[in-house]
């Protein structure tokens, strides 16, 4: 028997990747490591609240806007369902158990940004709470949402920087002021980058 038959061999090449791996340790792992979605939770939009597309093909996607949403939960998902109100996210979490679901689908653009260029390029996330309560910015609801961000980041290669990932009151033009001081920026990112 050849002692380099291509099991062995793969073998011996997995040993020696596994070992590089542990060598670098999970910081140095690099920027294409993946990020998997957490469990999403279907909830359509009102079809009068977004515009259908074809993203990435239409529009390259490279931003990820984050949104509080100054509304219950319950209330933002029936505004979004409401086909008079002209908005949706793509995705929205409940503070309390960090809860995703999903309005829009990401091929399509969703109407969160006030601004149409920011919208065919990103995807939009809202947060449960309210700007000036930290209280509603829970740890599992920022852990859901930084392993959405990063699964996005990960899916259209958007970089896991501030300049990529901004708030809804970065937006050019915007007099939106969410997501407001009192959302934590540093755990955030520190939870996207982190996240596998
Ligand atoms: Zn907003």
């Amino acid at each position: 028997m050849d002692s380099t038959s291509p099991s062995r061999r793969s073998l011996l090449k997995g040993a020696a990747v596994a070992a590089t791996a542990a060598a670098l340790g999970p910081l140095t792992a690099g920027p294409a490591r993946a990020a998997s979605y957490p469990t999403t939770h279907w909830i359509p939009a009102s079809p009068s609240n977004y515009t259908v597309s074809s993203r990435p093909t239409s529009y390259a996607i490279d931003r990820v806007v984050i949104h509080v949403t100054q509304e219950y939960f319950q209330d933002a998902r029936h505004i979004f369902e409401d086909p008079a109100r002209q908005v949706s996210p793509h995705y929205m979490l409940a503070s309390a158990d960090g809860y995703v679901a999903q309005f829009v689908r990401e091929k399509d653009i969703a109407w969160h940004a006030g601004n149409w260029s920011y919208n065919t390029r990103s995807i939009g996330i809202e947060h449960e709470g309210w700007v000036d309560d930290p209280s509603w910015f829970t740890d599992v609801m920022y852990r859901q949402s930084a392993q959405l961000t990063a699964a996005l980041c990960t899916r259209y290669g958007i970089p896991k920087d501030r300049t990529h990932i901004i708030g809804h009151s970065e937006v050019p033009g915007t007099d939106h002021t969410d997501p407001g001081p009192y959302w934590d920026w540093t755990t955030y990112m520190a939870y996207v980058r982190s996240a596998v």
